[in-house]
């Protein structure tokens, strides 16, 4: 496709808001003057990465939370669609584009019919958006099934009120037919092309991201993948070719699905500094919408000055994964249920303590291009029990047998600890217990039994579950507990043991701790483990907080 008024070679200057009747232009059937639209030149040389949507009950907080944000981006999409009467924003919107002629703003009044929330005509759109654009707005989005039902006059006459012109098309169901969209588009020939689909997979993100760099040079393109699986193209999607992306003002008032706030998207995405080089890294599993492993690697990497971003993976299905991984390309994986095992067998090699346990948690691109896989949770469990005790010849129970119940019994087994395994299934410890050179031991058997170390690894004390503990009081017969649980710090496990005066370790320190070692993998720099710990045990006490409110 040849470039049009996709990408125009000559930037137009735009006087201010006030003036703009005096502006130079013909005038119009209705007596207002016509004005070229902005050029994309313009507009791009006034904007960051970001478009900020602004939303409110009424027109009077619409501009409030317009006046906060603009405090720190200087680009913002008025949501005219959220308000009950539109056109009542309208003389706001002009005197705020007046007194802050920093601010680049778009003015969108989206229908219900195409996913907004505006109950009104087509007709009664336009209109909204004409004055939107006279009052200063410098660019207008409208929906592309609304460009086709219009008539050329009515295009003609927006197009004469002087904003550039965004055709969006958005797709809340899949990710398809992304060339067929842009082709429909074309002929519009707006100043910027948008067009949003829906991450069902990973490898959408991948779809969308090809679309973007493919066609980055025949025009103005804005490309998102909405969704939780749309994180990536929210966050390398510029990097692909997108002129800019949107983000919502605050958590909770988002615009579109998956969308992330502003702050969250700069601070820890640092999506400013994302470039062709940045290595980019993530966590992969399901669940992993509340992981801190995000929190604590976006962390490291600004600190240490690492040029890498650190993404959620969300799936179940490993070949979702490994397209991602291999069309990214992603530099390392931190490895969560449901893969622990079965990514092995999709790695070039992997350290002999994965093997035998079956299970690596951590996954690095070499230089050769190839996947290498490490299991740090080993090290995690094992090295603050060696902090604190001698290990060899140690009396531990291990309570579970699942991934973290196989690191901690062979960890621990191979450091000569006489480990016993107790599990809710008794044939799934009996056989760990034969594996890793272990005992298995019964249930009914703890109230009577005495060890140097207890190790939660089952997942009984999580927040997400209800709050209880995997063993009685009478059954605590030990000199230190393990919770490796971590979210809540305080499980009900660590509260009975600190109420028998016994010393813990939570889970916390474990979580840093694999994390430190994944960070050193990668990067082959030392881990800021005390700042790791820092934002994590941060970010668990909001989450107390929250969850007491
Ligand atoms: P997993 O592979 O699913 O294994 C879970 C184990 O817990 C299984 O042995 C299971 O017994 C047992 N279990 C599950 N629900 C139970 C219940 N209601 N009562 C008694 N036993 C129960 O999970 P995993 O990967 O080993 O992780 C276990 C927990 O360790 C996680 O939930 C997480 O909190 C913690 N963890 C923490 C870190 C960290 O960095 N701090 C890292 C990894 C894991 P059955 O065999 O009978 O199903």
């Amino acid at each position: 496709m040849k470039t049009g008024g996709l990408l125009e070679s000559a930037p137009v200057t735009r006087p201010h808001p006030a003036g703009a009747g005096a502006r130079g232009g013909t005038a119009s059937e209705d007596g207002s003057a016509s004005r070229t639209p902005l050029s994309s030149y313009y507009i791009r040389s006034r904007i960051g990465k970001i478009c900020v949507a602004i939303t409110g009950a009424s027109p009077a907080e619409m501009l409030r939370n317009a006046e906060e944000i603009s405090r720190e981006n200087h680009f913002v999409e008025f949501r005219l669609d959220y308000l009950a009467n539109p056109i009542a924003a309208i003389p706001k919107i002009k005197q705020f584009l007046y007194e802050r002629s920093e601010v680049t703003a778009i003015a969108t009044c989206r229908r219900a019919a195409t996913g907004g929330k505006f109950k009104g005509t087509i007709a009664a759109e336009l209109e909204i958006l004409e004055k939107a654009a006279l009052a200063g707005c410098h660019l207008v989005d409208l929906e592309l099934q609304t460009a086709e039902h219009m008539k050329p006059a009515q295009l003609q006459r927006l197009r004469s009120r002087g904003a550039a012109l965004i055709i969006s098309y958005h797709d809340f169901e899949s990710t398809k037919d992304l060339d067929r969209v842009f082709e429909r588009i074309h002929p519009f020939q707006p100043e910027f092309a948008k067009i949003v689909s829906t991450a069902k997979t990973l490898a959408d993100n991948v779809t969308m991201m090809r679309f973007l760099d493919r066609r980055r040079d025949e025009a103005n393109l804005i490309g998102i993948s909405m969704g939780e699986q749309g994180t990536i193209s929210r966050v390398l999607g510029l990097r692909a070719g997108s002129v800019f992306t949107f983000a919502s003002a605050h958590a909770g008032e988002e615009t579109g699905p998956g969308q992330i706030d502003a702050r969250t998207l700069r601070e820890t995405w640092r999506i400013d500094q994302i470039d062709a080089s940045t290595k980019v890294y993530g966590v992969a599993g399901n669940p992993v919408r509340h992981s801190l492993s995000p929190l604590i690697h976006n962390m490291a990497f600004r600190r240490e000055t690492v040029n890498g971003v650190f993404l959620p993976l969300q799936t179940t299905r490993m070949n979702d994964l490994l397209t991602l991984t291999r069309e990214v390309p992603l530099h390392g994986l931190a490895v969560t249920m449901p893969f622990k095992s079965e990514i092995l067998r999709h790695l070039e090699r992997t350290d002999a303590i994965s093997e035998k346990i079956g299970a690596c948690n951590t996954v690095v691109r070499a230089q050769d291009g190839k996947l290498y896989g490490f299991n740090t949770d080993v090290a995690a469990i094992v090295r603050p029990l060696e902090r604190r005790l001698p290990l060899s010849g140690a009396k531990i129970l291990v309570l579970g047998a699942g991934g973290a119940g196989r690191a901690a019994a062979f960890g621990l087994a191979e450091k000569r600890a006489e480990v016993f395994v107790c599990n809710r299934t008794p044939e799934t410890a009996r056989k760990l217990a034969r594996q890793a050179k272990a005992k298995f031991i019964r249930r009914d058997q703890l109230a009577k039994s005495n060890f140097d170390v207890i190790i939660n690894a089952t997942p009984v004390g999580m927040r997400s579950l209800k709050p209880a503990s995997p063993l009685e009081p009478k059954e605590l017969n030990t000199r230190l507990v393990f919770d490796l649980v971590y979210n809540p710090i305080d499980t009900p496990l660590i509260r009975m043991a600190r109420e028998k005066g016994l010393p813990v370790v939570t889970g916390v320190e474990m979580f840093v701790h694999q994390g430190a070692r994944q960070f050193e993998i990668w990067t082959g720099k030392p881990a800021p483990e005390e700042e790791m710990l820092r934002v994590v045990v941060h970010a668990l006490r909001q989450d107390a907080n929250a969850n007491r409110t």
